[in-house]
């Protein structure tokens, strides 16, 4: 232990966590007592020692005194009693002498001086110890034998005055007390000094540094071992502070490993390992604080999302092996396809987000919306060795242009991204504001809708369907009527099914709105059955409705419970049906077709019509759509469709029927070229039930009829 260390170690003996612990205090407890209690042990023999050394001598003095005094010559010279001559006196001459008396050996008092109450033959046979002397309270008796004088023939009891040796005696009590307690204090202050310094202040320093590190285990505000370890203890405390710092070592390092595990769940795609959207967010609005130039202008940044198209069908057909290959090829594309300042994002199952700094190579955000999607669309996918050729939809915005939020940006890219998707995917649009509000304006129709539904603001109206060549009713369409109530001075407006139908349709809607169409217009069919008009009823079923609810269980319920024969009831869906699952629509126009209802295809020619399909569906009639018939007495591309329709309807077997008939002229063309049904404004526009019930009562058979109405 080297000097500096030491003196170190002493000064740390008043640090006050020294003084302030209970050990220390313990320990100087301890030390204190056993010292004292040694000192008292060893002075009380002392003093148990001193006192008969003390009588003895007194006793040597007064036998001393006896055989050198006149006694003794009286004695010698043959006197009686030797007492009684002057040399007597000298004893009672002697300092603190009470008193005396003396015995022959007969134990007769030969004589006596002062005070000898309790001085008496007794004391000889009774005195204990040295037999020699007795202690009273304030005085001793000297008992001086005949043995001790020599054998001369005396016993003399000497009374001394003790009280002077007491006083003595409590003052060197008193002084030794006093002396005692500090020797003890300051034998107890150099042990603990030594205690201290070899264990105290090591292990007051060791337990300061576990309560530091308990603290803080991650940061232990620790000092160091200020000595030389030089001894088992030292080398403890060295052992535990480098333990505590391991310890915080690991505590951090497992802090940051996991810290960084969250973050990567938290902001990044575990499929892709692109950053998800919260991290795309967080980056698009880093990019917003700093996209304020030197020069005070702002940078602008594309934001274009992007939504693979029919992804899903992948996924459900291929399996999600093939489709997880898929979504990482497309997120592995993208960022290399893209500058590094680009940040690619996977912001949903099958959605990935980007921005793109607007440089002054590129300036136009939409050209970019264009080579993202070239680069997704010019090359299939190759997994397992088979190419997938994947399309998307893809929704421009433009920061700061398009909003100043950065949040706000995205959810513009997205609103244009679901106008792209509505637009028929595979196709690019750019953020306009004006979606904006129609998107407002469509959240406020969704919601009206759900009221409606259930204040029955919904109805329907009917409206004929007739034979072109016997020009007799062979049937009502029923189109959904929505009546709004509003301020207006009618209560009102009707609203457009062409309005409402695909906001239902996208909702979720359709299906109970469906269903409300199926069993009405069954229930109102019966009523017109029952009064002897047997009219089918065509109910519009869109695709929505087939994939959504099961089409077949609710035709074969609403038909028992309105009792409609099956082939009166006529389901219209259109070609858009056919696009989606193949399999699953011909699966269900089987089962229809086996319960015994009747199947349209609305809208015939405005689809991507496969006539493949035709042949494999069991349909009945072919539904020309309005659009050909408008214009077919115009436009020649009309009328030749219009025909083909029709011959090609024949070809299959099918009826066709031609909707939108509103004159003369259309009736005309469309019996001279073969067609079978119609319907349209000129025969009747479509009308509450009571009012077609009216019409088929009024009806006479005849088309020339509305000849003459017209
Ligand atoms: P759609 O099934 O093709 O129905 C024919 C539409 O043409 C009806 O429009 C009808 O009022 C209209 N129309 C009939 N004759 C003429 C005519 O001579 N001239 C003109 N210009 N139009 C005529 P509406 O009622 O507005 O229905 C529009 C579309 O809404 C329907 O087209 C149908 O796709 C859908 N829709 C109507 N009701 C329902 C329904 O209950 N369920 C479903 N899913 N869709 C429905
Ligand atoms: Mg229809
Ligand atoms: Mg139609």
């Amino acid at each position: 232990m080297n000097d500096q260390s030491k003196s170190g170690r002493k000064s740390l003996l008043f640090k006050s966590y020294v003084w302030k612990s209970k050990i220390t205090w313990r320990l100087a407890f301890v030390t204190f007592l056993t010292l004292l209690f040694m000192q008292v042990v060893f002075i009380g023999a002392y003093f148990v020692k001193f006192e008969s050394y003390h009588n003895a001598q007194i006793f040597n003095m007064l036998k001393n005194e006896v055989i050198s005094s006149a006694v003794m010559d009286n004695m010698i010279d043959g006197a009686i009693n030797p007492f009684e001559t002057k040399d007597g006196d000298a004893f009672k001459r002697s300092p603190n002498v009470l008193g005396y008396r003396a015995y022959d050996i007969t134990f007769e008092v030969l004589d006596e001086y002062g005070k000898v109450t309790g001085l008496n033959a007794d004391l000889f046979r009774t005195a204990e110890g040295y037999k020699q002397v007795v202690t009273g309270d304030g005085y001793v008796d000297v008992l001086i034998t005949a043995q001790d004088l020599n054998d001369l023939p005396f016993y003399i009891a000497f009374r001394l005055d003790s009280t002077e040796w007491s006083k003595g005696r409590l003052q060197e009590t008193t002084e030794n007390a006093g002396l005692l307690l500090g020797l003890s204090l300051a034998s107890t202050l150099i042990i603990l000094m030594f205690i201290g310094s070899w264990l105290l202040v090591p292990t007051l320093f060791l337990s300061e540094n576990l309560r530091k590190a308990s603290l803080n285990p991650e940061k232990p505000e620790i000092d160091d071992y200020p000595y030389k370890a030089d001894d088992e203890i030292g080398t403890a405390v060295l052992t535990v502070q480098s333990l505590i710092r391991q310890n915080a070592d690991n505590i951090s390092r497992i802090k940051s490993a996991a810290q960084d595990q969250i973050h990567k769940l938290a902001y990044y795609d575990t499929l892709t390992g692109l950053p998800n959207r919260i991290l795309f967010l967080q980056k698009l609005a880093e990019l917003a604080r700093s996209a304020m130039n030197e020069d005070g202008q702002v940078r602008r940044w594309a934001v274009i999302t992007i939504d693979l198209d029919h992804f899903k069908d992948v996924n459900d057909t291929m399996g999600h092996n093939i489709g997880d290959a898929i979504l990482r090829g497309v997120g592995k594309r993208l960022a290399s396809a893209l500058p590094d300042t680009a940040v690619v994002a996977r912001t949903g199952e099958d959605e990935y987000a980007i921005t793109v700094p607007m440089v002054t190579s590129i300036t136009n955000a939409k050209e970019i919306g264009e080579r993202i999607q070239n680069v997704i669309r010019n090359e299939p996918f190759k997994v397992f060795n088979e190419n997938f050729q994947i399309r998307c939809s893809i929704g421009v915005a433009t920061y700061p242009d398009d909003a100043s939020d950065p949040e706000q940006v995205l959810k513009n890219a997205d609103i244009a991204l679901n106008r792209a998707k509505e637009d028929g995917r595979d196709t690019i649009r750019e953020y306009v504001e004006d979606f904006d509000r129609a998107v407002q304006l469509r959240f406020q129709m969704l919601r009206d809708l759900r009221d409606a539904l259930e204040e029955e603001q919904l109805t329907l109206h009917f409206q004929p369907q007739l034979d072109l060549k016997t020009g007799e009713v062979i049937g009502a369409e029923a189109l959904l009527r929505w009546w709004r109530p509003d301020d207006s001075e009618q209560g009102g407006t009707y609203i457009s099914p062409g309005l409402f139908v695909p906001i239902a349709e996208q909702s979720g809607l359709i299906v109970p709105i469906g269903e409300f169409v199926l069993r009405n217009a069954c229930r109102t069919a019966k009523t017109w059955h029952d009064k002897g008009h047997n009219v089918r009823i065509a109910v519009n079923v869109s695709g929505a409705q087939f994939h959504q609810s099961d089409v077949v269980a609710l035709t074969k319920e609403v038909l028992e419970e309105t009792g409609i024969p099956p082939k009166y009831l006529e389901l219209e869906v259109t070609e858009s049906v056919f696009m989606d699952d193949v399999e699953f629509t011909i699966e269900t126009l089987m089962k229809l077709n086996q319960i015994g209802v009747e199947l349209a295809i609305d809208d015939f020619g405005t689809g991507y019509s496969s006539l493949s399909y035709l042949r494999q569906f069991p349909i009945d009639r072919l539904k020309i759509d309005q659009s050909f018939i408008r214009n077919a007495l115009q436009d020649e591309d009309d009328a030749a469709i219009t025909k083909t329709i029709i011959s090609l309807g024949h070809s299959l077997n099918l009826k066709v029927i031609a909707e939108g008939v509103e004159d003369y002229e259309h009736e005309e063309f469309l019996l001279r070229e073969g067609c079978d049904e119609v319907q349209g404004y000129r025969y009747s526009r479509p009308v509450p039930a009571d009012q077609f019930m009216e019409f088929l009562e009024t009806y006479n058979g005849d088309l020339e009829h509305f000849k003459k109405q017209a």
